[in-house]
């Protein structure tokens, strides 16, 4: 379509949008504008008409159609064209039809749903698990699904084989997430969360081997569906959004700590509501966890997001310095070595999301952070802007995995060569894909 056509579409789809919401009581009824498409000869515009509300269709379109003769008027006066075209009104079941999948594809997972609930009910002995180097939405997580088991009166232990990180200590019964013991403790059922595959589970998995029934709540593309009862929906920004719906949809216990730690969870998952599964869902969930759990926003984007330690940007300085760009600034990296590391007395927790820096310039594709691990590996975490440039595939080819846009590996071999290896394949791709 021509770039002419397309403006007077948009012209005439605000004035109409303008004069309808100024002329016409729907009581009630929202109706909005969804298109105009005016035809080449300017002699008929067709509107498309989405309805929200206690109204059928036909009773606005009929509506619309009684005013139509004031419509075209309003519009010849503000919309300077050749001729004042001949409004045609249809319905856009488009929206309804959005709706309608959502329903749809929540009854897929609701029998999972069910299960899950009702192992919930049913068992005593529960551990709840996330991926080593935890971030916000594992840890979250866990403790919210902790608090909500803990109020049913079950026996909840909640391991990561990281412990609690002391940035996130700030999280309502912190205290409950612990190390894992070495030894396999009574456990009846064992809980993964965000995490994409068992080995991620690290030391925590030896001390759940004496469970009967494993659940797998994520959100990961990469993950296999391990376990007894899998609910794991990659359409979700954060596992806190499916941990929220768990509880609603089984009216499990709910309460003031379990609506922080899944608001933690999810803003920290979703960069602060900004990367793209974030959803009109997901800000509905953020609504009602902040109602319903009458949570103070600012205190917690404090404690999330404006309480980092001074080393944390001393060791953003010296990533800075070995900040590299190739493929015409399309790819963008830095890298941190242990001997750094050490010298700064940065822990592993102080470095994430400072990729974010890389991901922010204008023009990068690719993001790619390389940090030489204790134990001949190299942590590599990598993001992409570009939905046709999957992250999550190359990182699986190095034994990673991840989501589409974010996705990570450990690799052995040395920090040079790891970072020349990543960066050939990232080459690959990217010329593949121009
Ligand atoms: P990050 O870069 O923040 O560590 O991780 C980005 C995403 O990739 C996260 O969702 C994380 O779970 C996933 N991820 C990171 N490292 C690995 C890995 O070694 N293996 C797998 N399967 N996923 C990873
Ligand atoms: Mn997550």
């Amino acid at each position: 379509m021509k770039h002419r056509q397309l403006r007077v579409n948009e012209l005439v789809k605000r004035e109409l949008s303008a004069t309808i919401a100024r002329e016409i009581n729907f009581e009630g009824v929202l109706v909005s504008i969804n298109a105009v498409d005016v035809t080449p000869d300017l002699k008929s515009a067709h509107v498309f008409v989405s309805v929200l509300g206690p109204a059928t269709g036909t009773s606005v379109i009929d509506k619309l159609e009684a005013h139509r003769p004031a419509l075209q008027a309003e519009l010849s006066r503000h919309v300077v064209l050749k001729y004042t075209p001949h409004l045609v009104f249809h319905l856009d079941h488009s929206i309804e039809r959005g709706a309608r999948v959502l329903e749809i594809l929540q009854d897929i997972d609701k029998p999972t749903f069910e299960k899950i609930g009702k192992v919930l009910r049913d068992h005593q002995h529960f551990a709840i698990l996330g991926h080593v180097r935890p971030d916000g939405d594992a840890l979250g997580s866990q403790l919210a699904l902790a608090l909500s088991l803990e109020q049913l009166g079950k026996d909840v232990r909640v391991w990561n084989e990281d412990g609690m990180l002391e940035k996130y200590s700030f999280l309502p019964r912190a205290e409950l997430l612990t190390k894992p013991p070495a030894t396999a403790a009574h456990v009846d059922v064992a809980i993964a969360l965000d995490t994409a595959n068992q080995k991620r589970l690290g030391t925590a998995l030896a001390a759940v081997a004496s469970a009967k029934i494993w659940i797998n709540i994520d959100h990961h593309l990469s993950n296999p569906g391990y376990g007894d009862l899998v609910l794991v929906d990659v359409s979700s920004p954060a596992t806190g959004e499916i941990i929220f719906n768990l509880i609603k949809g089984q009216g499990l216990p709910f309460n003031h700590d379990i609506a922080e730690n899944l608001y933690a969870a999810i803003s920290t998952d979703t960069g602060s509501f900004q990367y793209p599964k974030t959803s009109a869902r997901t800000f509905e969930i953020a609504a009602e966890l902040v109602r319903v759990g009458g949570l103070d926003v600012g205190k917690i984007s404090q404690q999330l997001y404006e309480n980092y330690p001074r080393r944390r940007l001393e060791l953003l300085r010296e990533l800075l310095r070995t900040t590299r760009f190739g493929e015409h600034d399309r790819v963008a990296s830095f890298s941190l070595s242990l001997r750094t590391a050490a010298d700064l007395g940065v822990l592993p927790e102080d470095n994430e999301g400072l990729i974010d820096h890389l991901r922010a310039v204008r023009g990068v594709i690719v993001a790619v952070f390389f940090e030489e691990l204790a134990e001949g590996k190299v942590r590599v975490s990598m993001r992409s802007k570009d939905e046709a440039v999957d992250v999550c595939a190359i990182c699986q080819k190095f034994g990673g995995g991840g989501h589409t846009l974010a996705a990570g590996a450990r690799i052995r071999g040395r920090l040079a060569e790891v970072e020349e290896k990543v960066l050939e394949e990232i080459h690959e791709v990217l010329k593949r894909r121009s």
